[in-house]
């Protein structure tokens, strides 16, 4: 019989609920990044920092620094070394072929002494089951009508034969990746099952959720005070999916009521560990959900109701 419910989590040392981000490098400089984690890094916080580390040889798609920039990259290492986690967010700010990716992914290993765990898809062709492919039939249909066939026939990253495959590598070298991502601030509430393997998906070994914050406005009101009190008194589990690089900082200021609300954040007992270690955390609990029809219909569902009628990612 299926069911939706799991233990209760007891978190690491008497900690009430986790909370932890998965930032994507789009729009982020380098002097911006260092001013957001640096609060990070003081408050206590360890997140997941997602990085791009190809270097571009084609027109970009988006702006923000990859790992060619030198000083990126040491500031990046120095993270790590603090505690931070590194993920990856696809191989560069462009679409790229099979041979990029997997040199991107040594290069990647060459920076940071081992193959990334966590990964979130950037709008990519090498993107995996992006677009319409997040979903399954009969909902696909109906996110390619409300999208209008946008991002129909754009990600490949799961498609043998194409340029832009890399299935099995990603099988092989990542843990995680991100799929749906949901209004609630209790990301574990809207997806108890995660860390899942889902078997229409089989290049990924196991998804994760997030939820909405993905510029400084849509984080904010995620944070707010009243949903940091209910993700502590629901002793659930935040993993923020955002993009430091989009409206954080004016000038060389970091947004005040950001600072405000992370501070606030930071005095609760909470466990603020990187992205890959709460999962693996979450996945001692149950091992790693195989994903039922079931709970795919009602992750899908959900995930696509809440973003056609509250614009969410
Ligand atoms: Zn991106």
């Amino acid at each position: 019989m299926a069911t939706d419910a799991r233990p209760a989590i007891r978190w690491p040392d008497g900690k009430q609920f986790a909370f932890t981000i998965f930032d994507d490098p789009d729009g982020q400089t380098v002097e911006d990044g260092k001013r957001v984690y640096g609060l990070l890094a003081e408050m206590g916080f360890r997140t997941t920092r997602g990085v791009w580390p190809g270097t571009p040889v084609r027109t970009p798609n988006s702006l923000g620094a990859a790992c060619d920039d030198v000083e990126y990259t040491r500031h990046t290492q120095m993270l790590q070394a603090a505690g931070f986690e590194v993920g990856y967010h696809n191989h560069t700010k462009h679409s790229s072929r099979r041979q990029e990716i997997i040199a991107g992914l040594d290069a990647f290993k060459d920076f940071f002494g081992r193959d990334p765990s966590a990964m979130a898809n950037h709008y990519n062709a090498d993107a995996m089951y992006w677009g319409p492919a997040r979903l399954t039939p009969p909902l696909r249909a109906v996110y390619i009508a409300v999208t209008v066939g946008r991002t129909k026939g754009r990600h490949f990253g799961h498609i043998p034969g194409h340029e832009s495959f890399w299935g099995e590598v990603c099988r092989e070298r990542i843990q995680y990746c991100r799929n749906f991502v949901y209004a609630d601030v209790n990301t574990l509430a809207a997806c108890p099952s995660m860390p899942y393997h889902d078997p229409t998906k089989p290049f990924v070994n196991a998804w994760y959720a997030s939820s909405e914050g993905s510029n400084a406005p849509r984080f904010l009101d995620a944070l707010h005070e009243r949903n940091q009190d209910r993700l502590e008194a629901e002793g659930g589990a935040c993993i923020m999916y955002t993009h430091f690089g989009h409206a954080f900082v004016e000038g060389d200021t970091v947004s005040p009521r950001f600072v405000d609300l992370m501070r606030r954040l930071s005095r609760k007992p909470g466990w603020f560990a990187p992205v890959s270690t709460l999962l693996e955390y979450l996945q001692q609990y149950q091992g790693l959900t195989q994903l039922s029809d079931h709970e795919r219909r009602k992750l899908e569902t959900r995930w696509l109701w809440e973003k056609v009628f509250r614009g969410t990612s």
